[in-house]
């Protein structure tokens, strides 16, 4: 089969089109950033509801054909860009995205666009299934990882719409979710130095399978012992990464923020 690096998988189940849609609530009020419109399918839907609508596509054999095709629509506007690389803090914001994120890179551009979480109002992406159960992931599942502390850190994530391989031509191998995320004012946790804290996410799932006292290393002269069991900041490092809360990444953090300072005097 022909290779498809640009992950173009095309939606043509105008059904799931329509529910993305609607389920990201767009008014004429609105300015929404589409990435990757491809043939337009959402593109269409977007144009109509939005104030203004801007589309961010990477192929050029893909840019020539819809600006064309929107050419008579004022409130459209296409660049050709990556979106891995776009600056969109150039953009006029508050904005609210929408995408059926080309899946090769969806991670890395939701990531990306959490950066620019003081400028977008929510984000209703498609993306793989199993990259959804990971944002949505609960403490003590397979699936709760790094990725899931930090979206769940950032924003709120709910899951919209369960989507099937057929409703795409060519169909991908996997099965797709609809996923709202909205960023949140403040943190979901609050901690001293978000630094430290996501230094111990890293660390913490460094290697999965391993207690926190083989990841934890690094803090060795930090840890307590008593009796059998070895502790930092009261948690017991024998348990693994994916049983801590975020609020316990946060305690964390603190303690190690302030023992640092003390190791410092
Ligand atoms: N929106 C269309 C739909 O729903 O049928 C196309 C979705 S398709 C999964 C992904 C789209 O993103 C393609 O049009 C592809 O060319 C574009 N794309 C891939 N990588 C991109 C990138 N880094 N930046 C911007 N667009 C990209």
């Amino acid at each position: 089969m022909k290779k498809r690096p640009l992950g173009q998988n095309f939606l043509i189940d105008e059904e799931v089109a329509d529910e993305i849609v609607a389920s990201a609530g767009i008014s004429k009020d609105d300015c929404v950033v589409e990435i990757g419109p491809g043939k337009g399918v959402l593109t269409h839907r977007l144009a109509e509801q939005a104030g203004r609508l801007i589309a961010i596509e990477i192929d050029p054999k893909l840019f020539g054909p819809i600006k064309k095709e929107f050419a008579s629509q004022e409130h459209v506007e296409f660049i050709l860009a990556d979106a891995l690389k776009f600056d969109f803090g150039s953009l006029p914001h508050p904005f609210k995205v929408v995408s059926n994120l080309p899946y090769y890179a969806a991670t890395h551009i939701l990531k990306r666009l959490i950066t620019y979480r003081a400028h977008i109002q929510d984000m209703t992406l498609m993306l793989q299934k199993e990259v959804v159960d990971r944002f949505s992931a609960e403490p003590d599942s397979k699936e709760y990882g790094s990725l899931t502390v930090y979206l769940q850190y950032h924003c709120d994530v709910e899951r919209v719409l369960e989507v099937g391989k057929n409703a795409f031509l060519p169909a991908p191998k996997v099965d797709s979710s609809v996923v709202k995320i909205t960023p949140l004012e403040k943190p979901r946790v609050q901690t001293l130095d978000e630094k430290i804290f996501f230094k111990v996410v890293h660390a913490a799932f460094f290697h999965k399978r391993k207690m926190l006292k083989n990841n934890f290393k690094l803090w060795h002269k930090q840890f307590k012992k008593e009796k059998d069991h070895t502790f930092l900041a009261d948690i017991d490092l024998s348990r693994r990464g994916e049983t801590l809360s975020l609020q316990e990444f946060a305690d964390l953090a603190d303690f190690l923020y302030h023992s640092n300072e003390e190791f410092e005097k």
